[in-house]
C-alpha cells in the first residue's frame, strides 16, 4: 500500500495568509518527519511573531464582510468545503497516516469524523437564534442576539491532525468569526491540505489563515496572538500545562478561551457488567489511535468478582492486536508520534512493574521501527504508580481491583482532570447513580466511543472548559448582545 497522493497539490508546504501561499518572512523552515521511519519527507515554514501578526491583520480586515454575510451564505461555503473534504478522503487520510502514523483505515475514519463537524456546523450556522424578552415596562422592547466573537486563534495538537482543527474552524466560520490557525509542529501537512480545500471551496481572502512553526518558535507565534488585542478568542486543544499558560498569558487582553485539555479517564467494570461488551468497549476506547487520545481510559477499575475473568478475556484480545506501519493493510496500531512519547510510555510501564504491577501482555518496545510499543496489560495496578496520575498516552491498560461502588467512584474522581469517564453495569439504578456522581464532562455508559458532532465534547476541572460539537459548540464562538429599545 502506498502513501503517494493522487492530488499532489494537496501537499502544501507554505503558510496561507490573506488568500496567498507564502513563506515565513524570516525564510526559516523545519522538517516534518514520518513517525514510522523517523525520516523527513517535507519541510514547512518555521514562522515567527511577524508572520503571526500578518495573519491577524488579514483576519481582522476580513472580519466585517464575513460576519455581515447572511448565515446561509456562510453555510453554503461550509457545505462546499465539506464536499471537497469527503471527495479527497483518500489523500487526506494518506497525509494523516504519513505525518501522524495511524493506520490508513483509522485515518479515513478521522477524515469522516472531522468532515462531520463541517457538515454539522454548515447546518447549525443558520440557527443562531436570539430571544425576545416579554415587555417589562410599557413601550420598551428587550431583545437578545448572538454575535460573532471576532478574530479567533486556533491551536491544535498532533493526535488528530484533521479532526481537531476542523472542530474549531467550522463553528468559528459558521458563527461569522475569522480565523488564524497554528497546527501542531509534528503534523502541519493535513491542516495545510484542509486549508487548500477551503480555498478551493471559495473562501474569501483573510477569512482563514494558517501559519506553521517549529517547536522552538511556538511560544513566539502564539505569544504574538496572546498579546494582540485584535484576537478576541483562543481555542486550544492540547496539554493542561500549555492550556494553563495560555489562560495566564491571555489575561492582559481578557480573551475568551476554550480549552480542551488532558484527561485521566477512569473505566469501571462493575460485577453486574456484560463482560464481553466491556472488553469490546475498552478495546475501542483504549487502542484507538494507539492510545494517544485525550479520552483514552487511563485507569481501568475491575470489580473483584469479575477481575480474573475480565483480565483473561482482555489479554486474549490485546495479544491479538497487530502493530505496524500505515502501509501494512492489517495494522491496527501504528507507531507512536515520536521517541519522547515512547520513552514516557516505557517509563510508566517500568515504574508500574517496579511497584508491584504484574505484566500480563506486552511491556516492551518493538523493534519493527523507531517508535513502536507493544500493546500492554498490567494487572495489580496501584495508585502510587505514575500511570495512575499522569496520562500515559499510549497502548497500556493498567487494571486496578475494587470491591465497593462508593470506593471506586471516589477513586475515579480523585484526579485534577475531568474529561471522560466510562462504566459498564446492567443495573439501571446504579447507572443513574454513578453517572450523576462522576465528575467529568463526558460519561460513557456501556459504551466506549463517545465523540460525535451532534454532542457537546469538553471537560471540567483541569481538563478545561468550552464545548465542541452540537449547538453548544456554536455558542462558544458567539457573544450575547442585549438591546433595550424604548419610546415604542
Ligand atoms: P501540547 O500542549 O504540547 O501542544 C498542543 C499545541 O500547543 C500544539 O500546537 C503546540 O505547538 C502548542 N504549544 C506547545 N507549547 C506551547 C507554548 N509554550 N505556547 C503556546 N503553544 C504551545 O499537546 P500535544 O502533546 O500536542 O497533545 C497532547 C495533549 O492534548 C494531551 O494532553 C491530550 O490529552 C490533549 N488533547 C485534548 C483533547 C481534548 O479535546 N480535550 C483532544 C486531543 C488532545
Amino acid at each position: 500500500m502506498s502513501l503517494t497522493l493522487t492530488r499532489t497539490d494537496l501537499l502544501k508546504e507554505q503558510n496561507f495568509i490573506n488568500g496567498l501561499w507564502c513563506d515565513s518572512s524570516s525564510g526559516a523552515r523545519y522538517d516534518v518527519a514520518d513517525p514510522a521511519a523517523d525520516d523527513c519527507f517535507a519541510t514547512v515554514p518555521a514562522s515567527c511573531a511577524d508572520d503571526a501578526s500578518l495573519a491577524v491583520a488579514a483576519a481582522q480586515a476580513a472580519l466585517p464582510d464575513w460576519r455581515a454575510r447572511p448565515a446561509r451564505e456562510r453555510a453554503r461555503f461550509l457545505k462546499r468545503w465539506h464536499a471537497l473534504i469527503v471527495a479527497n478522503t483518500d489523500d487526506l487520510a494518506k497525509l494523516i497516516s504519513r505525518e501522524q502514523g495511524k493506520p490508513l483505515a483509522e485515518a479515513r475514519g478521522e477524515v469522516a469524523y472531522g468532515a462531520s463537524y463541517v457538515e454539522w456546523f454548515a447546518e447549525e450556522a443558520v440557527r443562531g437564534y436570539g430571544d425576545i424578552i416579554p415587555e417589562q415596562v410599557r413601550g420598551m422592547q428587550l431583545t437578545v442576539t448572538r454575535e460573532a466573537v471576532g478574530v479567533v486563534a486556533a491551536i491544535t495538537p498532533w493526535n488528530f491532525p484533521l479532526a481537531m482543527i476542523a472542530r474549531k474552524i467550522a463553528p468559528a466560520l459558521a458563527a461569522g468569526c475569522t480565523v488564524v490557525a497554528k497546527p501542531a509542529e509534528d503534523t502541519p501537512l493535513t491542516a495545510l491540505a484542509l486549508v487548500r480545500l477551503a480555498e478551493e471551496a471559495g473562501l474569501p481572502a483573510g477569512v482563514l489563515n494558517i501559519v506553521t512553526t517549529s517547536r522552538n518558535r511556538v511560544a513566539d507565534v502564539v505569544g504574538a496572538w496572546l498579546l494582540d488585542g485584535r484576537v478576541r478568542k483562543i481555542t486550544f486543544t492540547g496539554s493542561t500545562a500549555v492550556g494553563k499558560r495560555l489562560a495566564r498569558e491571555s489575561a492582559g487582553t481578557l480573551k475568551r478561551l476554550s480549552l480542551e485539555l488532558g484527561g485521566n479517564a477512569p473505566f469501571i467494570v462493575f460485577e453486574d457488567a456484560d463482560l464481553d461488551a466491556a472488553v469490546d468497549g475498552l478495546m475501542a476506547a483504549k487502542f484507538r489511535n494507539g492510545g494517544q487520545t485525550c479520552v483514552s481510559p487511563n485507569r481501568v477499575y475491575v470489580h473483584d468478582a469479575v477481575y480474573a475473568a475480565f483480565t483473561q478475556k482482555l489479554a486474549a484480545r490485546v495479544e491479538a492486536l497487530r502493530v505496524g506501519p500505515a502501509t501494512c493493510p492489517d495494522a491496527q496500531i501504528g507507531p507512536m508520534i515520536n521517541a519522547r512519547a515512547v520513552d514516557k510510555i516505557d517509563a510508566h510501564v517500568r515504574d508500574a512493574l517496579a511497584k508491584g504491577g504484574r505484566l500480563v501482555v506486552g511491556g516492551r518496545r518493538l523493534t519493527d521501527g523507531p517508535n513502536y510499543y507493544a500493546p500492554t496489560v498490567i494487572a495489580n495496578a496501584s495508585h502510587d504508580m505514575a500511570l495512575a496520575s499522569e496520562e500515559t498516552f499510549g497502548p497500556v491498560v493498567p487494571l486496578f481491583r475494587f470491591g465497593d461502588e462508593d470506593e471506586v467512584v471516589r477513586q475515579a474522581n480523585d484526579t485534577p482532570y475531568g474529561l471522560a469517564a466510562y462504566f459498564y453495569s446492567r443495573d439501571i439504578v446504579r447507572v443513574a447513580r454513578v453517572a450523576e456522581r462522576l465528575e467529568t464532562g463526558l460519561v460513557g455508559i456501556n459504551e466506549g466511543v463517545l465523540a460525535s458532532e451532534a454532542a457537546p465534547f469538553g471537560g471540567v476541572k483541569e481538563s478545561g472548559y468550552g464545548r465542541e460539537g452540537s449547538r453548544y459548540g456554536l455558542d462558544d464562538y458567539t457573544q450575547t448582545k442585549y438591546r433595550c429599545q424604548g419610546g415604542l
